[in-house]
């Protein structure tokens, strides 16, 4: 029941006079909006959903947002409406993915059609309609913004807006496909939609989607400011131009944005395919029926287990992130030393100290020391270069970076992360070193690619606190991080090792001490196999070009170049020692090796690394190669499960997905096994 009561008590210490309220309460869950009009006829909808620190929409915050919408259209006295969020990081995070999994096909359509009738109730109100925006407005959130007149956005970090379904293997399907497009023109709505990126608020500003970006403290003062005719008719005019939308031109920009797409992906992910399609057409149509097409697809999307795959590992992501160890007290970490300014070392100490993390580089000489912080440096710049951080954040990161070739005391550091050369001695004699320097109750971690985490462990007194945190290079690239425990490890130890983890951004999957442990064993089987089926006469190309079209992001020939082989074939002797019977057996890596054919580094490997060229694969594709080399990696991912090296089988697939770019539209490994023995 909507009514509308005097409440001039309402809130008083705000700075807008409140005239009156629109109550909504149902029996059986408390509101999830608030409305409140001001002495100015300005009316203010709060979205604050109970319970929780993010505004979703599901079916009863749609249907209660509808019947605010429907009160707001029957209020003459109103002169415009200001949406905003009372959470302190969300403005809106889109559509309820719970809810939405547990739907059966028919609610499904209901579903989307309710979305997409209560934003055309919103764009169809006879006022100005502004989106206050702080925090992550995304998906449903982007469109229900796209459906007012204007955006004003906080300048705040958390603050991102952009219509990521398509990471889903959904699109935009509230209005976002028929309205982006509108708004700001087939090209930039095309990258927007297709890529799924989320913007910060001044790129959101440059691409259009915002109108004005403002500190946070002034959101709802200018909000305001754009309720007054003056301000709003001082708007440039950005729609795009008549002519972009000839079906001529927009079939020419739907073109070159399907070739960009299928050179990214090879086609072979179904969502952006479709959003391409849906929002190049839908321009040639009716806001109505754009909104159809974009439902008729969607709902075809949702049917797919490309979706379901998707979704499932982003509530894997989510819950690797956030949740942790059910044992255990997290203590913070606030300053950190890394050892080994070498290109794991650098690029760990840059991301920690990016991550407000206090970090001391160290090595054995001031000539390493040196090379390490000039790639902190180096990489540091290339964050400002794409926008990943402000010159400040640069600065600020810069700052919190020591470094020494010194034996410094480190008792006042809680972690010490090790990225030395791969040799169980020096590691060793490192670790005994850093013993003797720091409080018995700092963790010692090491970024060993393969070596036994417990015997390292056994060389120092208080091994509960040796733990390994495999980091994946490039460290600013890879979310992953492997958090290998022994059975010595404290629950204590454990906790703060994935609290740490999560606390830098990165994705911490607990791993038990094993060789290669997940994600290096589940690889080198797969690597040999193809290094072996190359020598046994098969084309590099040939075999690279299977596993590209089964959707890695390179081929394991490719791959190894970039590992390098001498590092991959000391992986691989760790690996062979540990499971002689099972791992493809050649000695190429090493002869090539000898040849000084290192890959990517010394120039030379499978491929030629001399020229500027990429190398280029392409051919006919091989599915047997594929087939075996795809179940190589299942197999041994199985093998991983059974020994129970990861909890479930979703942290396998999270790792292998994160940690390798096992293509994600396939779920992971297991789930690949699993659905071809359906
Ligand atoms: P790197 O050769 O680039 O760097 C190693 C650094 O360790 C060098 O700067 C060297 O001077 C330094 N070092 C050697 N002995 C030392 C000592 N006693 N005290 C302090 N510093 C010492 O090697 P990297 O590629 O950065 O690998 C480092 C570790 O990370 C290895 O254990 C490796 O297996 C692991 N790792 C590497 C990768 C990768 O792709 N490179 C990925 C994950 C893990």
């Amino acid at each position: 029941m909507n009514s509308i009561v005097l409440d001039p008590t309402q809130d008083p210490g705000q700075d807008i006079a409140l005239r009156r309220v629109h109550e909504h309460k149902t029996a059986s869950a408390p509101a999830a909006f608030r409305f409140e009009a001001d002495g100015d006829g300005i009316g203010w909808l709060t979205f604050d959903a109970p319970n929780g620190s993010v505004n979703v929409f599901n079916e009863a915050t749609l249907r209660e947002l509808d019947a605010r919408l429907e009160a707001i259209e029957s209020d003459p006295s109103l002169k415009a409406l200001v949406i905003r969020s009372a959470k302190e990081k969300v403005f809106i995070a889109g559509a309820d993915l719970k809810a939405i999994r547990a739907l059966p096909p028919a609610r499904l359509e209901t579903f989307i059609q309710l979305g997409q009738s209560v934003f055309s109730r919103l764009a169809a109100l006879p006022m100005p309609k502004i989106a206050a925006i702080h925090g992550a407005c995304v998906g449903g959130g982007m469109e229900l913004a796209l459906a007012c007149d204007y955006r004003i956005a906080s300048d705040t970090d958390c603050t991102r807006l952009g219509l990521p379904e398509v990471q889903l293997g959904l699109i935009p399907g509230w209005g976002g496909t028929t309205r982006l497009p509108r708004m700001i023109g087939l090209p930039k709505a095309l990258d927007l939609i297709v890529s799924g990126r989320l913007l910060k608020p001044d790129h959101a500003r440059k691409v259009g989607i915002v109108d004005e970006v403002v500190p946070r403290e002034h959101l709802e003062a200018v909000a305001k400011k754009w309720c007054e005719p003056l301000a709003r008719n001082q708007k440039k005019d950005s729609r795009p131009a008549a002519w972009t939308t000839f079906p001529i031109i927009r079939r020419f920009i739907c073109c070159k944005a399907r070739r960009d797409l299928i050179a990214k992906t090879r086609g072979l992910y179904a969502a952006p395919l479709m959003a391409l399609k849906v929002a190049t057409r839908g321009l040639g149509m009716s806001i109505d029926q754009s909104l159809r097409f974009e439902r008729e697809a969607l709902l075809e999307l949702a049917k797919t287990g490309e979706a379901a795959r998707l979704i499932d590992l982003f509530f894997r992501k989510e819950e690797a992130s956030k949740k942790l160890p059910a044992t255990g007290t997290a203590l913070p970490v606030h300053h950190a030393t890394v050892v080994g300014a070498g290109v794991m070392g650098a690029g760990i100490a840059q991301w920690l100290a990016s991550r407000g993390v206090h970090a001391l580089l160290t090595d054995i000489s001031t000539d390493a020391v040196a090379k390490g912080l000039s790639k902190v440096s180096s990489l540091t710049d290339e964050g400002v270069k794409r926008r990943v951080i402000t010159k400040k954040e640069a600065r600020e990161t810069l700052d919190r970076v020591a470094a020494t070739h010194e034996k410094v005391p480190l008792h006042h550091h809680q972690i010490v992360i090790e990225a030395a050369t791969e040799s169980m001695e020096v590691k060793k004699k490192i670790f005994a070193d850093l013993a003797s320097r720091s409080a018995p109750d700092t963790i010692l971690a090491t970024n060993t690619s393969a070596l036994s985490v417990t015997e390292l462990a056994k060389s120092v007194p208080h091994s509960e606190r040796v733990i390994g945190l495999h980091f994946f290079n490039p460290v600013h690239r890879m979310p992953l991080v492997e958090i290998i425990t022994h059975a010595g490890n404290t629950p204590d130890v454990i906790a703060t090792a994935v609290a740490f983890v999560q606390r830098i951004g990165k994705t911490p999957v607990v791993v038990k001490d094993s060789p290669g442990f997940v994600v290096n064993r589940v690889l080198m089987p797969y690597l040999l196999e193809a290094v072996r089926l190359h020598e046994s006469g098969v084309r590099v190309e040939e075999i690279d070009l299977a596993m590209l079209e089964f959707g890695m992001p390179m081929g394991p020939l490719r791959l190894l170049d970039e590992i390098g082989l001498d590092v991959a074939a000391h992986v691989g002797r760790t690996m062979m020692a540990a499971f002689p019977d099972r791992l493809p057996k050649t000695d190429l890596l090493d002869r090539m090796v000898a040849e000084g054919k290192l890959g990517k580094k010394s120039g030379r490997g499978f491929y030629d690394h001399t020229t500027k060229q990429r190398p280029h694969v392409s051919g006919e594709l091989n599915t047997e190669i594929q087939e075996r080399l795809a179940m190589l990696l299942s197999e041994e991912a199985k093998r991983c499960l059974d020994e129970g090296v990861a909890a479930s089988d979703g942290e396998i697939d999270l790792a292998m997905v994160l940690g390798t770019g096992y293509p994600p539209f396939r779920g992971g490994p297991l789930q690949y096994l699993l659905e071809s023995r359906l």
